[in-house]
C-alpha cells in the first residue's frame, strides 16, 4: 500500500486525509487498516510515535460512517489520550458527524457529557472510570457499541484498571470487532488478548519495547545534592522543547518552581484540574513555554510533535515507563534524544531499565529483594548486589561537573534480543 487511496475507506475520510497531508499510511497503518476493514480482531503492538492512532481511528470512522447505528467505543489510559484521540476523530468527521460524539473523561463536567450522550453518540472515547461512573448512572448503555478500541493496554493495567476494564467488557455485545494495542506484552496482556479478542491477527511493528530508533539515549551518573545543578547545565546545552520526568506530584511542581527561576517552564500532573491541564499542554503544543515538568500521566500517548528532548531527573518506577517516557520525543521519524541523570539511588531501577530493553523480560524478582531494595541508599547496605553496583558506580560518579556519559541509539546495542 502506498497511499491511504488504496485502502477501501470512505471518500469522507480519504479527502479529509488529503487535507491534513497523510499521504502514505505508516507500517502500522498499512498493516492495520485492511485488517480491521475486514472486520478482523487486531492485536497490535507499535513503538510509540508510529502512527497508532490513525492505525485503529480510520477503520473505525469507516465502519461507523456506513452504519450509523452502530456504535464505536474507545478505551485509553489517560484523559489526555484521551482528549488527543478525540481530536482526531473530529479532523476526520464531517460536521454532521461531529454531533454523535463523546468525550467521556474525569475532570470534565458530567452535564457537558450527559448531553452529548443525550444524542446518542456513534463514537465514544473514554476513560475507565468515567465510562464506569457513566454505566452506573445508567447514563451510558453499551449494547449497539460493535467496534471496541483497547489501546495502551499494558498502560491500562499498570493504573489498576483491571475491574473497570472487566466490567465494560462485560457489557459490550459479543458480536463485535476488538482491536486492541499494547505497547508491551506482558503475560497479563497475553492473557487479556486472549480473553477480549476473537482470533485476532498479530501485528507487531519493529519490537515493542525497543525505543524509537530516532532517540539517541544518553545517561549521566550524579551524587544526588548535584542533580538539580547538573540538569540546569544540561538544559542550558540543549535547544528546543524539553520535557523533564520527575516521580512524584509535589516533586514535579517543586523542581518546576526552582527551575523558574532561570527557564520559562510549566509542570503537569494528575492532580491539575483538567482546565489547567489542558491549558498547559495547549501552550507546550503552541511553543509559548520551552520546559515541560511531568509526572508519568504525561508519559503516554501525549502527540507533541516538536519535543525535541526528554530528560529522566527521576527514574521511572517500571522499565515500560521508560520506554514511554522516552517515546514522547523522536515521533514520527524525527530525530530526539533522551537523557537520564542517574544517581546513586536510581542504579537498582536503571538495571531493571536496561535488562528490559536487551531482553524483553522484566528482571526474575530475586529472594528478598524487597529488603535489598529498601535497603538500598541507606547505611543498611549489605546486598552483594547493592555493593557491586555501588563500587562500579563509584567510578562513573560525576565529580564537579565531568559528566562521565554513556551514550547508545535506541535500537542499537540496546535492543531487544529475543
Ligand atoms: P501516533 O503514534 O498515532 O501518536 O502518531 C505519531 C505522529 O505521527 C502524530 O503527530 C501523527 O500526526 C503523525 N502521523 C501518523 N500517521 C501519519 C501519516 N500517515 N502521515 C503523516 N503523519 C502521520
Amino acid at each position: 500500500m502506498n497511499t491511504f487511496k488504496d485502502f477501501d475507506l470512505q471518500e469522507v475520510l480519504l479527502d479529509k486525509l488529503d487535507k491534513i497531508e497523510y499521504i502514505e499510511p505508516t507500517p502500522i497503518q498499512a498493516q492495520t487498516i485492511p485488517i480491521a476493514l475486514k472486520g478482523k480482531d487486531v492485536f497490535g503492538s507499535a513503538q510509540t510515535g508510529t502512527g497508532k492512532t490513525a492505525a485503529f481511528i480510520l477503520p473505525l470512522l469507516s465502519h461507523i460512517i456506513s452504519q450509523p447505528n452502530s456504535a464505536a467505543l474507545i478505551l485509553v489510559p489517560t484523559r489526555e489520550l484521551a482528549m488527543q484521540v478525540m481530536d482526531f476523530a473530529k479532523t476526520l468527521l464531517s460536521n454532521r458527524n461531529r454531533n454523535k460524539i463523546a468525550l467521556l473523561i474525569g475532570g470534565q463536567p458530567i452535564f457537558k457529557q450527559l448531553s452529548q450522550l443525550r444524542f446518542n453518540p456513534n463514537l465514544i472515547v473514554g476513560t475507565p472510570g468515567r465510562i464506569n461512573d457513566h454505566i452506573s448512572r445508567r447514563t451510558l448503555k453499551l449494547n449497539n457499541v460493535k467496534y471496541f478500541v483497547l489501546d495502551e493496554a499494558d498502560r491500562m493495567l499498570d493504573m489498576g484498571f483491571t475491574e473497570e476494564l472487566e466490567k465494560i467488557t462485560n457489557l459490550l455485545p459479543k458480536d463485535r470487532q476488538t482491536l486492541m494495542f499494547s505497547a508491551t506484552i506482558p503475560k497479563d496482556i497475553i492473557s487479556i488478548a486472549n480473553k477480549y479478542l476473537q482470533d485476532p491477527e498479530r501485528i507487531a511493528i519493529g519490537e515493542a519495547q525497543t525505543p524509537a530508533l530516532k532517540v539517541k539515549q544518553e545517561t549521566v551518573f550524579v551524587k544526588k545534592d548535584n542533580k538539580f545543578k547538573i540538569l540546569t547545565e544540561e538544559i542550558t546545552k540543549r535547544e528546543g522543547s524539553i520535557i523533564i520526568f520527575a516521580k512524584t506530584k509535589i516533586g514535579t511542581e517543586k523542581l518546576a518552581n526552582k527551575l523558574a527561576g532561570k527557564f520559562k517552564v510549566e509542570y503537569i500532573h494528575g492532580d491539575l484540574r483538567q482546565g489547567r491541564r489542558d491549558r498547559v499542554i495547549k501552550s507546550f503544543k503552541n511553543s509559548k513555554y520551552r520546559i515541560l515538568v511531568a509526572t508519568d500521566v504525561a508519559a503516554r500517548g501525549l502527540d507533541i510533535p516538536h519535543i525535541e528532548h526528554v530528560i529522566n531527573y527521576d527514574i521511572p518506577q517500571c522499565p515500560e515507563d521508560y520506554i514511554h517516557r522516552i517515546g514522547r520525543t523522536g515521533r514520527a521519524g524525527k530525530e530526539g534524544s533522551a537523557l537520564g541523570i542517574i544517581s546513586c539511588e536510581d542504579k537498582p531501577k536503571w538495571k531493571a531499565i536496561n535488562y528490559f530493553i536487551e531482553t524483553g523480560k522484566k528482571e526474575p524478582i530475586k529472594k528478598n529483594s524487597s529488603k535489598r531494595r529498601k535497603s538500598f541508599g541507606s547505611d543498611r547496605r549489605r546486598s552483594s548486589f547493592s555493593d557491586r553496583k555501588r563500587s562500579s558506580f563509584r567510578g562513573n560518579e560525576n565529580r564537579g561537573g565531568d559528566n562521565r556519559r554513556s551514550e547508545n541509539r535506541g535500537g542499537g546495542d540496546n535492543r531487544r534480543k529475543n
